[in-house]
């Protein structure tokens, strides 16, 4: 049974990439029988607000999409994130960091003065400084971070299915091992606030909702290693992915959040109907699923 899940963040209106994401999932989990489930990714509680909630429940229901299951949100899962965090730990694979962001930026690129420090999926690719055995931080308001190197084991390679946008055809998508150090680095997967990271909620969260295939935008393409690899040192299965590509405005630019102007609430405001909106982002009409 395929289960494809839609899974925002309450942090703002829904716009044009999300309803694209939200009806690709829904229409390719329907079209196969399968499930669509929601989850509420409100794991930072000081940006999260029940109104943004609301409105993305109104917005999906409106332009015609019926979600399966209880919403799933993530404020209510810090127990299983701690214990995924556990057993990671028990097992030596992360360790505490006291570094600030100014702190990383400074060392990422204090080594060779002119030489642009590498950005990753999740900000900077991380200097190690905190890294043991050079370091060994006690500071109890540290984040922790994965060692990508005692992770990976001597693995090589990490590879994970990537449908095509045929919906049909599965690549292997394959990550050298050097890649994940080099590119990605030691992720955060729990924050100073004692908050679970996105990389580390996303990976115990699919799991528990049983989602076999992961539909999102191409953004999250270079993290999604990373979740592979979480997958693998936790026992979960690995979902198949699609990426898709990302929506962008007449500029190009990529849409944001903050971008009300692509919001679905103010197209319905002007008048604009469900299948105005799957048109806009090149999705067929309803009646032709
Ligand atoms: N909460 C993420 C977002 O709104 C989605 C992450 C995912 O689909 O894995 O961009």
């Amino acid at each position: 049974m395929i289960r494809t899940r839609f899974a925002p963040s309450p942090t703002g209106p829904l716009h044009l990439g999300h309803a694209y994401s939200a009806i690709t999932a829904h229409d390719f989990a329907r079209r196969h029988g399968g499930e669509f489930l929601l989850r509420i990714e409100d794991i930072d509680q000081s940006r999260a607000r029940p109104e943004w909630e609301e409105q993305i429940f109104d917005d999906l229901a409106w332009i015609g999409l019926t979600w399966d299951g209880p919403v799933l949100r993530q404020a209510t899962r810090r127990a299983a994130y701690e214990a995924a965090l556990c057993s990671l730990s028990d097992r030596g694979l992360l360790y505490s960091c006291a570094c600030s962001r100014h702190d990383i930026a400074e060392a990422a690129s204090a080594p060779q003065e002119g030489v642009e420090p590498i950005w990753g999926p999740d900000g900077l690719i991380y200097p190690g400084t905190c890294r043991p055995p050079k370091s060994n931080t006690t500071d109890d308001r540290a984040a922790q971070r994965l060692n990508i190197t005692a992770a990976l084991s001597g693995r090589s390679t990490i590879a994970f299915q990537e449908l095509a946008a045929d919906f049909k055809t599965a690549n292997n998508n394959m990550t050298f091992a050097s890649q994940l150090i080099n590119n990605i680095g030691d992720v955060v997967l729990s924050r100073r606030s004692g908050d679970a990271a996105y990389n580390l909620a996303v990976v115990v969260d699919d799991a528990a909702q049983n989602i076999t295939h992961v539909v999102r935008g191409a953004d999250l393409l270079s993290a999604t290693p990373i979740h592979a690899l979480l997958q693998h040192l936790l026992n979960y299965p690995t979902p198949i992915y699609h990426h898709h590509a990302l929506i962008r405005d007449t500029d190009g630019k990529r849409l944001a959040k903050r971008d009300d102007a692509k919001a679905i609430a103010k197209f319905r405001d002007e008048g604009a109907t469900p299948d105005d909106i799957r048109e806009m982002v090149g999705l067929p009409p309803r009646s032709n699923l």
